[in-house]
């Protein structure tokens, strides 16, 4: 699987990463950072990913926005929302965009497990 983590936080990456390659036991993966939006939608236009973790609150473009283009460019974009803030308005707006789910963060192995199920 080819995966970018979108979030601001080096520490938030690296836990969603840990709990990743865990649920994926050995298999091969490739994983791809950004640390802001406008990082993750350029990175996306030059490679083919099977599934995106976006942060929204990111300095220089937030996941909203980054959200937007990457469905424009993608309409088939796999984008799963990962952000600690889960206000309603929030999460419908990136239902709305287009992503496939809203997890709350930080993300647990048991949520990790039912988004891979989903997008398999
Ligand atoms: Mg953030």
């Amino acid at each position: 699987m080819k995966v970018l983590v979108a979030d601001d936080s080096k520490m938030a990456r690296k836990m969603l990463i840990k709990i990743f390659s865990d649920c994926r036991e050995g298999q091969e993966d490739e994983i791809l950072q950004a640390q802001n939006g406008e990082e993750a939608v350029n990175l996306y236009k030059e490679n083919t990913f099977d599934v995106v973790f976006l942060d929204l609150t990111m300095p220089i473009m937030d996941g909203f926005h980054a959200l937007k283009l990457i469905k424009e460019f993608d309409s088939n974009a796999k984008v799963i929302v990962v952000s600690a803030d889960i206000q309603q308005g929030s999460m419908s707006q990136v239902r709305e965009d287009g992503a496939i789910d809203f997890v709350k963060k930080p993300i647990s192995d048991v949520k990790m497990k039912q988004i891979l199920e989903k997008i398999k």
